[in-house]
């Protein structure tokens, strides 16, 4: 396979000769060494094709295209043989080649700083986003505490069948599903324990475990369980586990209902 080395074949016996001459010529001026060095790394920088066109110069041309590149004086010669180009030398040639990296290093700076001003927007967004929503929009039709003598533990919003229900502040769902008295009922738990309860629900779209943010839709209202007319019953109990009036919860955060 290697054609320029000689392996006894025919064919190579001619161009063993001619590979050796090359080396037996006397070494070029020191001037010229330099250029050879500066043609050499231009070679390197530009690949493989001008490395293929040295060998095929090698290989198929005679000793008389080969040498005058060792024995010429004349330095564009050399650096027109090379392919470096004139007379020009070839340093600006490699600097152009370092000045190539240069854009993709200032498109990774625009990148990073994109990625910044996107966490940046992200972060306000999170401290725009409201932590503390009304959990439905409707008709206050009762609250919290005694009703005809029985308590009534939370409050009541009037609402069409299918009206969304909102997680009134970011937690975790804890249940979600049918209830005695609440038809359906889905219960929140808070970072600082409390938990909001939503019931009589015509259906709701999360589960057990799923993380909710405020405001995010949990179901819809509904007229299940003990209820006389489509709406959602809502109940606060506190970490202790105690049901509390919800109103003053939603007050404090600046939630009418
Ligand atoms: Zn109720």
């Amino acid at each position: 396979m290697s054609h320029l080395r000689s392996s006894g074949g025919q064919a190579d016996v001619g161009a063993a000769p001619r590979a050796a001459a090359k080396h037996r010529l006397p070494p070029p001026p020191s001037s010229l060494r330099g250029r050879i060095v500066i043609a050499a790394v231009a070679i390197g920088a530009f690949g493989a094709a001008a490395g293929g066109q040295t060998l095929q110069a090698v290989d198929g041309a005679s000793t008389d295209e080969v040498t005058p590149l060792a024995n010429s004086t004349k330095a564009s010669d050399n650096a027109a043989a090379f392919g470096v180009g004139g007379s020009a030398p070839a340093a600006p040639q490699i600097l152009q080649v370092a000045r190539q990296v240069d854009p993709s290093a200032e498109a990774g700076k625009l990148v990073k700083s994109q990625r910044i001003t996107e966490q940046r927007e992200a972060e306000e967004a999170e401290a725009r986003r409201p932590k503390r929503v009304a959990p439905t929009r409707g008709s206050f039709t009762s609250g919290f505490g005694y009703r005809d003598g029985a308590m009534h533990y939370g409050l009541d919003i009037a609402a069409p069948i299918g009206t969304p229900i909102y997680a009134a502040a970011d937690g975790v769902v804890i249940e979600a599903g049918p209830a005695s008295g609440f038809g359906l009922w889905v219960k929140v738990e808070h970072a600082d324990g409390t938990v909001t309860v939503y019931g009589h629900m015509y259906r709701f779209n999360v589960r057990k475990g799923q993380q909710v943010l405020a405001g995010e839709q949990i179901a819809e209202v509904g007229n299940n369980g003990v209820s006389f007319g489509a709406h959602l019953h809502f109940e606060v109990w506190n970490a202790a586990g105690v049901k509390t009036n919800p109103l003053p919860w939603l007050n404090e955060a600046g939630i009418t209902v």
